[in-house]
């Protein structure tokens, strides 16, 4: 028997005045018109307009879920972030993504997947905002909104064009190292347990006593390297669209909880500067031959959003989050993405993103930023205290957090990124990594992309796969002209 207690909620309006009649509009008589004075139905068509936000320009179709960073390592001497503290356990959301398709695209294409954490640490949300691949096409952020382009839909046919990618790709010597590891096996992972994920551009440690060391981040996936081939990923996306989803949220409704290894490589200053390549340099990776992985932690995915909405769609990373122990490096495209990440979310959500419930930090949150738009938090101190400084104990800065200087001293200037850059040697030691059939598998990958691109602009990408490895350019010649014998 259904008592008082066990009711369902009495429906209101968003101004909270109960709701006598959901189903029909307030009319003239029986077939007479709606009045417009009928503020409920205003109300409820006026929310279905709004009931969107502008997609991300970038990493549009995503699947996220909670969990924990559990740090079983000690770099206590090399770092005193709170959250990589020996034992510590952070609470923290991640978002996996493809990069250039809609909202509506389909999940398993062969492209790069964002892999991007916010730990809510006790000092502040330090958010990672890395790929599944350790490195990216372009180093220098001036080339990021061409690239972009390049990837997203032709202004007259409104098609995506291959033309367009391999036209920029064999313009960026650069971008060989990721175009490489895009079109090998890992360009087109099973699911987002499947997959590694990298924080990409080195990141700096600090230490309270003002040592600094460079580092990179990683993450091992425990699930094991699972892929498609293209074939194999166009029959299940004529079955299913959404396959990540339906993976990352099954696995964890069914208590199979995801978990990566938490590695970091270390670079201290004089190795930086014995470093035969731009350590800072995005399309490259530091050997673990010379920086050998140290293992610090494991990162589990165990608790599925309860609203897609609210926690995924409008969670906001940023690489300018940076907690205390942590600091950034001389990475170009990292400096670019600290400006571009929060002002996309001051542009989607607004100028009050951070304090959304899923952005909001889990420690105290005190600064005298004002008014606008969505303004809805309270004052978290005394209301006399909304200058700085005041009489009235307002918050007040705290020199014990100040990063250890950095000195980046030279003389200001355009220069060439390109000038004496060896773009060859990384994306040949992958190359060389890969048997003959997973070489194989990379020569039809990229002869299927650039199937019907102008020759002049295949003949040029092929030019520079032969200057990666002989085999390389062979390879890839052989596989278009078995597509295409006319090429
Ligand atoms: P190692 O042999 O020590 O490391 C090779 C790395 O390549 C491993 O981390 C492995 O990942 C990864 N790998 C294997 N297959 C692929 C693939 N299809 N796409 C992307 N990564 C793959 O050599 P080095 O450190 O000297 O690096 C050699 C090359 O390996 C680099 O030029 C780079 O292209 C690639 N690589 C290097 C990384 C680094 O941080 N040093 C990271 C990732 C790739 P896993 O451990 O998961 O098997």
């Amino acid at each position: 028997m259904t008592t008082k207690e066990t009711l369902p909620p009495r429906l209101t309006t968003t101004a909270g005045a109960p709701v006598a009649d959901n189903q029909n509009s307030l009319t003239a008589g029986l077939r007479g018109p709606v009045l417009m004075q009928d503020w409920q139905l205003i109300e409820k068509l006026a929310h279905q307009n709004r009931e969107r936000i502008p997609e991300r320009v970038v990493h549009a179709k995503g699947w996220g879920a909670h969990g924990v960073l559990r740090i079983t390592g000690d770099i206590s001497h090399l770092t005193c972030a709170a959250a990589l503290q020996p034992g510590a356990e952070t609470p923290m959301i991640a978002r996996f993504s493809t990069v250039a398709g809609e909202m509506g695209a389909a999940d398993h294409e062969r492209d790069v997947r964002g892999f991007a954490l916010k730990f809510y640490t006790q000092e502040g949300n330090w958010d990672l905002v890395g790929n599944n691949t350790p490195v990216f096409f372009v180093r220098d952020p001036m080339k990021f909104p061409d690239f972009i382009h390049t990837q997203k839909r032709h202004p007259r046919t409104n098609l995506r064009s291959t033309t367009a990618m391999w036209d920029f790709w064999s313009l960026t010597p650069e971008s060989l190292h990721q175009v490489t590891m895009l079109f090998s096996d890992r360009g087109l992972p099973v699911s987002p347990v499947h997959m590694n994920g990298y924080g990409s551009h080195a990141y700096s440690l600090w230490t309270s006593g003002g040592a600094r060391v460079w580092v990179k981040f990683h993450f091992k996936t425990r699930q094991g390297h699972r892929h498609y081939t293209n074939a194999e990923a166009r029959e299940v996306v004529g079955r299913t669209r959404e396959g990540y989803q339906e993976a990352l949220f099954g696995a964890i409704e069914a208590g199979e909880f995801p978990q990566w290894t938490v590695q970091v490589q270390i670079m201290t200053q004089p190795q930086a500067e014995a470093f035969p390549f731009n350590p800072f340099d995005l399309t490259k990776v530091w050997p673990h031959a010379e920086f050998p992985p140290i293992e610090i932690g494991v990162l589990e995915l165990n608790r599925n959003p309860d609203n897609y909405f609210t926690e995924i769609e409008q969670l906001a990373f940023s690489p300018s989050n940076v907690v205390r122990g942590i600091g950034h490096s001389p990475d170009r495209m990292l400096q670019g993405r600290i400006f571009s990440y929060a002002d996309a979310h001051r542009y989607r959500l607004g100028t009050h993103y951070e304090a959304l419930p899923v952005n909001r930090p889990r420690c105290p949150v005190h600064h005298y930023h004002k008014d606008g738009a969505m303004r809805f938090f309270e004052n978290a101190t005394n209301p006399d205290a909304y200058y700085e400084p005041n009489s009235f104990d307002g918050p007040r800065q705290d020199p014990s957090f100040a990063e250890p200087l950095l000195d980046l001293q030279g003389p200001a200037g355009r220069f060439d990124h390109r000038d004496s850059i060896d773009d060859f040697t990384q994306p040949r030691a992958l190359f060389l990594l890969f048997d003959q059939a997973q070489k194989a598998r990379l020569f039809d990958n990229i002869a299927e992309s650039m199937r019907g691109v102008p020759a002049d602009i295949a003949e040029r990408q092929i030019g520079l796969f032969q200057q990666v490895h002989p085999e390389f350019g062979a390879g890839v010649c052989a596989a278009l002209d078995e597509l295409d014998p006319q090429f």
